[in-house]
């Protein structure tokens, strides 16, 4: 620990003190702050794990709306709740969701974080947050966001290989910090103190509550912190076949056993259909995961009698009607560029009757 963090220790009273007020002043009205539950903070904590708030909250509205509890959800069908999130990103999150539930449903909710840690999906981070906020528990949650506050405010200058060990070293420090009587409302207090003022690449330190504490106040090189050792950026090439016959769509659908997006629809790759000449470049698509960019280019394939037999007969590829999609449980961007080119493909050509 360093001197300055030993300090903020000492100063661990006032500091939640500041915070809390500031919170209460502060904080954004989120569905799952104005009506506190157990399964609504497992919702909105699963949801949030790698989305930003803004794209979670229609999706917790609907979907709490249409499973308002455990034992809801835990009725559902895997299908639906995957259509549901489709466009969250990160399916595996929304499958051990359905499995938390059906484990939980009908039974004493577990209350610690140890608990909650025994679920699948459930990381020490969110099963800190499910058992501080729902059930008072003094555990810290130490987060991106959490992380970039300690680090500033103890003057943290090591270099971590990246968020995990980060979130490993800083987690003595939270624990000792959290405030005993309200570890709920401290712990999302530090997490929005990280995203709305505490900001990865411009703090406001002149809003800050804690600013007094704090190592880096004002200083430029404050953004710097945390450092994280370089990742190699890579780029991968895909090309996917936009394959229609007789009003429907061929997708591939995902072992629900695989490790990626299982259970899932996806565009089928090009090279997994056969030798087939593909017809023109449809859409041409670039999208960033973690440190991978992958081009995407969208193929039209001509669905010859002969191909439609062998696809048909094939375990893993379906035909999904063109207005069935919606329920598909296809992936967010391929729904996405399906939608797109649709509405290209049937948009009347001028001079030619509808
Ligand atoms: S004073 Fe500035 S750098 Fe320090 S915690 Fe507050 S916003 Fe972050």
């Amino acid at each position: 620990m360093t001197p300055h963090e030993q300090k903020l220790l000492q100063a661990a009273p006032a500091f939640r003190k500041a915070l809390l007020a500031w919170f209460a002043r502060r904080q954004r009205p989120l569905p799952w702050r104005t009506e506190v539950s157990a399964y609504r903070t497992v919702v909105s904590e699963l949801m949030c794990q790698q989305t930003q708030v803004a794209t979670v909250l229609p999706y917790f509205e609907r979907w709490t709306a249409r499973w308002p509890d455990f034992a809801a959800l835990a009725a559902a069908r895997e299908a639906e709740v995957l259509a549901a999130w489709a466009g969250l990103g990160y399916y595996t999150r929304a499958r051990n969701l359905l499995a938390l539930a059906q484990q939980v449903a009908g039974r004493p909710e577990p209350r610690t974080a140890v608990e909650w840690r025994t679920f699948k999906g459930v990381g020490p981070y969110t099963a800190a947050a499910i058992a501080s906020i729902a059930f008072r528990e003094p555990v810290a949650v130490v987060d991106g966001n959490v992380v970039r506050v300690l680090a500033r405010v103890g003057g943290v200058r090591e270099t971590f290989r990246d968020a995990g060990a980060a979130a490993k070293s800083f987690a003595a420090l939270a624990d000792a910090l959290v405030d005993p009587r309200r570890p709920g409302d401290h712990n999302q207090a530090m997490m929005e103190l990280g995203a709305t003022v505490c900001r990865k690449a411009a703090p406001d330190c002149a809003a800050c509550p804690v600013a007094r504490w704090c190592a880096v106040r004002g200083r430029r090189d404050a953004a710097v912190l945390p450092r994280f050792e370089p990742k190699a950026r890579k780029t991968a090439t895909v090309v996917r076949a936009l394959v229609r016959h007789d009003g429907k769509l061929l997708l591939r659908r995902n072992p629900r056993d695989a490790k990626r997006l299982a259970g899932m629809a996806e565009l089928p790759e090009l090279a997994t259909l056969g030798a087939i000449a593909p017809g023109p470049v449809a859409l041409v698509r670039r999208r960033t995961i973690g440190n991978v960019t992958y081009e995407e280019t969208l193929r039209e394939l001509p669905a010859t009698a002969a191909w439609v037999r062998a696809w048909t007969r094939a375990d893993d590829l379906e035909w999904v009607a063109v207005d069935g999609l919606e329920g598909a449980a296809l992936t967010g961007p391929h729904l996405r560029w399906l939608r797109e080119w649709l509405s290209r493909a049937d948009r009347p050509r001028r001079g030619t009757r509808p």
